[in-house]
Formats: structure tokens, sequence, C-alpha cells
């Protein structure tokens, strides 16, 4: 019984053959059923009438897990599902398009894993160089040229020791598929990449069609895996960021092209419009204090201001810092009651443990700042009481 005629012979989607092992997990006397290995999935379809659960290797016999049951010596008619298979050699000839783009691209780079799923494929590159934003499109950019460029793929038999002892092609040691054996399997794409591989492929890489990257991780120590969609994964993913990005740029009134240029204007923008208004407010209250100071009080023999500010509780905490000349202690509120206090000649802190003590909630600070919140009072409530 020979392997597989599926990796040399991927365009016959027919075939007759005699059962040998019968059952419900049947060998034949030649198959062109592809056993799932090397990162590619087994093929689907039907044999004798019945559906292809699964197609393995064991023991290199290859075994097809049927649904039902055939007998010894039976000739069968094979129907492998082309449409799963299209997408399998398509998906498996980009992979390899895919690492010949990143030979051109990254350093020191090595095989470090593939496999092929129905919505996408991954790659895992072994590499020390950083695949960030900007590498990761030239390397779409790359794969779709060379799919544009009709790039012949070719496979052969070449003894094992001529194979390993050439540096360009690739092995993947990982499954250490197809450089087990006498001779060692080499797929090539004319004049762009080599590679030891069992698995089925197109014979130019323009019948891959469009292939899109979709993300990138890290698996591991030194790998970056790569994720892609060929086919109509590919076309979506595609027409989703066109979409999103031609929306993005209508929003701000601008092109595709001029988007990141408008971004970063209204980024800047945005930065001189905060600084303004960050000042606005810091003047704002200044004048709300300076009210609140000329509205001060005598209490405990000290001079005291309070009152409340609609800013945020570490504006509070800034502007008491800095009392008005002739105020002992100023106390900041915010409507909803968390408050700040500064004080001179007085101590901060106890004042804010006496106000937590009656109204409860809690603070703490330094004789000269203090803060307390989730006061059972509101600001009006907490100047009122200072009042008297
Ligand atoms: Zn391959």
């Amino acid at each position: 019984m020979a392997p597989s005629n599926a990796p040399d012979d991927p365009e016959t989607r027919t075939f007759e053959a005699t059962v040998e092992d019968g059952g419900g997990e049947v060998t034949l006397s030649e198959t062109y059923f592809y056993p799932a290995g090397g990162g590619q999935p087994a093929d689907r379809g039907t044999l004798g009438g019945h559906d292809v659960l699964d197609v393995r290797t064991t023991d290199d016999e290859v075994v097809h897990v049927i649904d039902g049951q055939l007998e010894a010596g039976e000739t069968v008619t094979g129907k492998i599902d082309p449409e799963f298979r299209r997408y399998c050699m398509r998906a498996h000839t980009a992979s390899h398009v895919l690492y010949g783009a990143g030979r051109r691209l990254f350093d020191e780079l090595g095989y470090g894993g593939f496999d092929i799923a129905p919505e996408k494929v991954r790659v895992d590159f072994r590499t020390p160089t950083e695949i960030d934003d900007d590498t990761l499109v030239e390397l779409e950019r790359l794969v779709n040229r060379c799919v544009w460029d009709s790039r012949a793929v070719s496979w052969e038999r070449l003894p094992r020791e001529e194979a390993l002892a050439c540096d360009d092609v690739a092995f993947n040691t990982k499954t250490e598929e197809g450089i087990t054996g006498e001779t060692v399997r080499v797929v090539e794409i004319d004049g762009w990449d080599a590679a030891a591989c069992g698995g089925t492929h197109v014979p130019n890489t323009r019948r891959i069609g469009p292939v899109t990257v979709l993300n990138r991780s890290n698996p591991g120590e030194g790998l970056t895996r790569v994720e892609f969609a060929v086919g109509e994964g590919a076309i979506d993913r595609r027409a989703t960021e066109k979409r999103a990005t031609v929306e993005a740029a209508g929003a701000i009134g601008t092109n595709a092209e001029s988007l990141p240029e408008e971004v970063r204007r209204l980024e800047a923008e945005i930065d001189t419009l905060e600084d303004e208004r960050d000042e606005l407010r810091s003047t704002l209250l200044g004048y709300r204090i300076d009210s609140i100071a000329a509205d001060g009080f005598e209490r405990d023999g000290l001079r005291w201001a309070a009152g409340v500010v609609d800013a945020d509780t570490n504006a509070l905490a800034e502007a008491v810092r800095d009392r008005p000349g002739d105020i002992d202690v100023l106390l900041l509120a915010t409507p909803n009651g968390q408050l700040a206090v500064g004080a001179g000649g007085a101590d901060a802190s106890a004042i804010v443990e006496e106000l937590t003590e009656t109204f409860g909630g809690g603070g703490g600070g330094s004789p000269e700042v203090a803060q307390a919140g989730g006061l059972d009072t509101d600001g009006a409530g907490l100047v009122d009481h200072l009042r008297g």
C-alpha cells in the first residue's frame, strides 16, 4: 500500500480503488484522499457512498474512517470534496508564499509551525526581528505581489542528504514532516521559496487568490505567529477594514489616505484645547475662591473661608494649598460633599478628623493640607455647619 497520491496529483478528485481492510476504518489499494498531517487537515468527501469522517496515517497506512461499512475486495469510488481540497491547496501554498516573504523581511528566519483551519491559517516565524504593524503590512503586500506575479509551484523528491545540505530549503523540524525516509519532498515556488513539505499545493501562485493578514501574536520566546485568510475570509476582512476606514475618514471630513495625518492634527488640537480648558478652569476657580474668601468668617479665634466649588478633588487640594493671605483655614467642598482643607496656625488633618467624627466618612492628610470624602452631608450642608 502506497502513501496518498494527493500531494503529487492534487487535481484528481474522483478515483476507483479496491478495499484492502474493510469495516468502518478502511484501507485501499491506492488513495487520493489526503490524511491529516504537517498542519494540513484531512480531506472531506465520500467513499463508496459513505461520508468520510477522518483520514489519518496509521503505521504508514492511510486509514479512511467512514460513516458506514465496506467489505474487503470491493471496488469503491472515492470522491474528494473539491471545495475543501481547493481551499487547503490555496491556503497551504499561501503559507509557503508567506514564509518566502518572511525570508525577505526577517533576520535569521526559522520555521516555527503551521496550521490550516477552515477560516484562517497560521504560520509561526522563528526570528529575533520584531514584527510591527508596518512590517505586517509589508508582509501582506509582498505575498499578494507574489500571487500576482504568477510564479510556478513545483514539487519533487530529492535524496535526503541533498535536500538537507541545501541551505535554502525550509524544514518543518517540529513535525519532521517530509524529512524522514530516504527522500525528501521539496516544494518550490519559482524564485521565491523552497520547503520540505508533504502537503497539497496549487501549481501557480496566481491560483491562491487574495491573501489578507489578520493578526499577529507571540506564542513563545522568539516566535511570532501570523494569522491570515485566503478566499472568502480574506475578501470579507478587507471589505470590513475598508468600510471602517472610509467611515472614520468621512466622520472627520477627510479621505482614507489623509486619515493618519488628519488624526494626528486632531490629537494636537485636542491637546491645545485641553490646556486652554485647564487654564480657564483654574482662573475660574481662582475667582470663586476670591469670592469665598471675601465672605470669610471667625471660628475658634481663626479666620475661616468655606464654600462649595464644582471642581475635581485634585484641583481642590491644589487650590487650598495657596490660601489667600488673610485666611487661616480654607475649606473647599464639592457639591456632593468631598472636601479639602488648607490651614496655617491650625491643623488641617485635625479639622478633617473632627468633621468625619460628626458626619462619618473618612480622610486624612498633613497639618497643612487634608482631604475627606464619603461624609453624610453635601457641600452646602458642610459650609452651613462650619458657619454655625
Ligand atoms: Zn506545503
